[in-house]
């Protein structure tokens, strides 16, 4: 290497391998809103190009004075940020530095252990059961180096979550100074009775923080937003590693518009919800095994990793990305996120004609 030497643990990162892109075909590789988003968020984006002279609110107060309402929090413990991933790099930022730890779940959301890298922090990965989070390997994970544990929940990419009285259980057998980060990205799809949001831990704890996005049920990933709540300390703490203006002015505008669309949300997890059982049911129905889902994408198990590699190249090949699942410890999987009617039924057309195949 030439030229300035970047820091040892920054030339040990893992980067992130984003889903493929495909030309003339359908991507279900990313966990997108197929229906796209609120029209009121387009309109909002419109009119706020307009104002591109003029910097944003850096303070991103609108935002979160329509968060709070809408989510009956304090607008003064919310911060937000450019996804939840730039939410994800202020907590490492603020609570990790070389040689702590974090602890997330064995095949838990690979963000987590890349913004620890970053840190020169190590992951401590608790095993699952049955591809979910087991509290009790999370708390047996837990050291007196454990700085954060973070809890995808439900998680991605196995679409399981844990229920209210777990996620209760892993909190109040945590200790105090160790930050639960319980990460809601896909929070809006959940009907089960037994799921409740960690909004109610944050808003009565010293350590636990909440982090939702836009880019799902929302639709609003190229926009880039996210937030979180915490107590007034770990949001200060966060607040102060945030860049002065992280989020576009067409961004807050959306998110705003957006938070206010009560019906696009409802139809938006109403059309997964009812495209995912019509994808679950007619996998399972030609033999594929696919775990449960929580969220807007489901898991498919191939049984080997070669023929999960066959699945990959024969549906990219009909014109569907899905995601390979190597890097999550999973290469027998695939992940496939819900698409608009037509991707779906091509999915259970192409894996029908691929299960014919040996
Ligand atoms: N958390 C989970 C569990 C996710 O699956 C994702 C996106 N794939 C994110 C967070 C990041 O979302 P964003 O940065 O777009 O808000």
């Amino acid at each position: 290497m030439s030229g300035p030497r970047p820091l040892s643990s920054i030339l040990k990162v893992t980067p992130y391998v984003p889903g493929r892109d495909i030309d003339d075909g359908w991507k279900l590789a990313s966990n997108e809103n197929p229906i796209g988003c609120s029209p009121r968020a387009t309109e909002a984006i419109k009119q706020a190009t307009q104002r591109a002279a003029v910097y944003p609110d850096g303070s991103a107060y609108d935002l979160r004075r329509v968060l709070g309402k809408k989510h009956g929090i304090d607008e003064n413990r919310i911060i937000c940020g450019a996804g939840s991933d730039e939410i994800f790099q202020f907590i490492a930022r603020a609570y990790l530095e070389a040689g702590d730890e974090i602890v997330q779940t064995e095949h838990g959301f690979l963000v987590y252990a890349i913004i620890a890298q970053q840190s020169g922090a190590n992951t401590v990965k608790a095993p699952e059961t049955n591809l979910k989070a087991d509290v009790d390997a999370i708390l047996s994970s837990v050291s007196e180096n454990t700085k954060i544990v973070f809890l995808a929940n439900p998680n991605n990419p196995t679409g399981s979550y844990l229920p209210w009285s777990e996620v209760a259980r892993l909190h109040s057998s945590l200790p105090e100074n160790v930050l639960l980060v319980i990460d809601e990205a896909y929070y809006d799809y959940v009907e089960y009775p037994d799921y409740k949001s960690g909004i109610t831990l944050a808003d009565s704890t010293s350590n636990v923080l909440v982090t939702r996005t836009f880019s799902k049920a929302f639709g609003l990933a190229a926009l880039r937003l996210g937030w979180a709540y915490g107590s007034e300390d770990i949001i200060d703490a966060l607040n102060r590693t945030r860049g002065p203006f992280n989020l576009t002015g067409p961004t807050l505008a959306a998110g705003i518009a957006a938070v206010e669309d009560d019906e696009f949300l409802s139809n938006s997890v109403q059309f997964n919800n009812s495209e995912l059982k019509r994808l679950q049911e007619a996998l399972t129905g030609i033999g594929l095994k696919v775990y449960p889902s929580a969220g807007n994408f489901i898991l498919v198990d191939f049984a080997a990793h070669e023929r999960a590699s066959s699945a990959d190249k024969f549906l990219r090949v009909n014109g569907i990305s899905v995601r390979a699942m190597g890097a999550y410890g999973l290469p027998h999987c695939l992940r496939i996120s819900i698409g608009l009617e037509e991707a779906n039924d091509a999915v259970i057309k192409n894996l029908t004609e691929f299960s014919k195949t040996s």
